[in-house]
């Protein structure tokens, strides 16, 4: 715990900004012979990088397939062109925007769904509780890298006769229950590679199926949808990864495993140090899962943490401990997609995880020492709520929410 908080005139716990995240990176002798014979060759795209990059990563997810392409968002775009669809996509309204418009670039219609208030993620449960048309497919998301149900979203998906694919982004290197690896279920999972993500390349994403004709089709499309005889099958894109990123994943592909047992650690520590404050709540993984934790999400319970999940950022802002209120707002509320139609009490959970979702600091190469000193900054600012609160609001003019 920390004596004098700054917002009470104490100097920050941190003296420079922790982040919320950073990339985690190979060493730069490891990649500079290969970035320089990059540069000699001039083969910046369409090498052999990429294709080593794909195989080594079917390898390490147990895969048929794996197609590279230049983010998740062109993956998944280009995944739902390839499965030529119609109409309206479930996903979840607590997501990221770049699940929505995927869909909505493809002229189709996305139609949002609640989460599970525990886990965060979609369930049979909020796909059937919906008096939805049968949709043209479920595109789920395993949020902050917490593996969806898969069992009883592919039974939904059988029953209404449609295609489920999955956003991947958060969850390169999670495992489901009995140890398959995300990417390996559904029509096809869509993972990210962008700095914000545990394997960063830089800007990218792969497209992770067990379907072959799929995956061609994927392969084609990232290409224009352009065929050796400069004929193009359908209005495909210009989304391939390029050769300087796929060298980048290359060497950091190969700590992966180190990453993710990090975070593991890290995550264990900030519950430890957190799990006796009262109205915290962290996600539930489901046993025998495995989760990326691509971000810690807590929850914040106002009535018996003392302060908002707004005030709780604050206080730690101070402390220079950088926060992201993950997913707020949840997809229905953007400018967006504002205006579809919700019923009331629809979309309740993902409201509520909006509003009171707070991510703390973690990346794989964070310290134990400093998450247990953001802990200690949590822990204060529950201790001495009603200062805190006090304080705030007088120095908002009253106007904190
Ligand atoms: C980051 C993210 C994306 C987009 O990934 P890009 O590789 O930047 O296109 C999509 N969905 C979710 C849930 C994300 O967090």
């Amino acid at each position: 715990m920390i004596d004098q908080p700054a917002l009470f005139g104490g100097p920050p716990e941190f003296s420079e900004e922790l982040p919320v995240t950073r990339p985690t990176l190979p060493p730069a002798a490891e990649v500079l012979t290969d970035a320089a014979s990059l540069l000699e060759t001039g083969m910046l795209t369409n090498g052999r990088q990429v294709a080593q990059f794909e195989e080594e990563c079917a390898a390490y997810l147990g895969v048929g397939h794996v197609v590279a392409v230049s983010s998740c968002t062109t993956g998944l775009m280009l995944v739902l062109r390839c499965l030529g669809l119609a109409g309206e996509v479930l996903l979840p309204a607590f997501t990221f925007c770049a699940t929505a418009h995927a869909v909505a670039w493809n002229g189709l219609a996305p139609a949002f769904v609640d989460s599970e208030p525990d886990t965060f993620n979609l369930s049979a449960r909020t796909l059937l509780r919906q008096d939805l048309r049968r949709p043209a497919a479920i595109l789920a998301v395993h949020v902050f890298g917490n593996p969806c149900p898969m069992d009883e979203l592919e039974q939904v998906a059988a029953e209404w006769g449609v295609p489920l694919v999955v956003d991947a982004a958060h969850a390169f290197g999670a495992r489901y229950p009995g140890g398959a690896m995300v990417g390996t279920r559904g029509a096809a999972e869509v993972f990210s590679l962008s700095p914000t993500k545990v394997l960063a390349v830089g800007e990218g994403g792969l497209v992770a199926t067990s379907d072959g004709r799929l995956a061609e089709r994927v392969r084609l499309a990232r290409n224009y949808a352009n065929t050796p005889d400069y004929d193009s099958l359908f209005p495909g894109l210009s989304g391939r990864m390029e050769e300087f990123n796929a060298l980048l994943g290359r060497a950091n592909l190969t700590r992966v495993e180190q990453y993710l047992a990090a975070r593991e650690r890290l995550v264990a520590l900030y519950r430890t140090e957190l799990g006796e404050v009262p109205g915290l709540r962290f996600q539930a993984v489901p046993p025998g899962s495995r989760s990326t934790y691509k971000d810690l999400g807590v929850y914040v319970k106002p009535e018996r943490f003392g302060l908002t999940r707004d005030e709780l950022a604050l206080f730690l802002a101070r402390e220079n401990v950088s926060t992201r209120k993950y997913f707020h707002p949840p997809l229905h509320r953007l400018s967006a997609y504002a205006g579809r139609p919700t019923a009331p009490g629809e979309l309740e959970t993902a409201e509520d995880l909006a509003r009171n979702m707070l991510c703390l600091p973690l990346f794989s190469h964070l310290s134990a020492e400093a998450v247990s000193r953001v802990a200690g900054c949590v822990k204060s600012a529950h201790r001495r709520a009603d200062e805190v609160r006090r304080v705030l609001r007088l120095g908002s003019g009253g106007n904190l929410p």
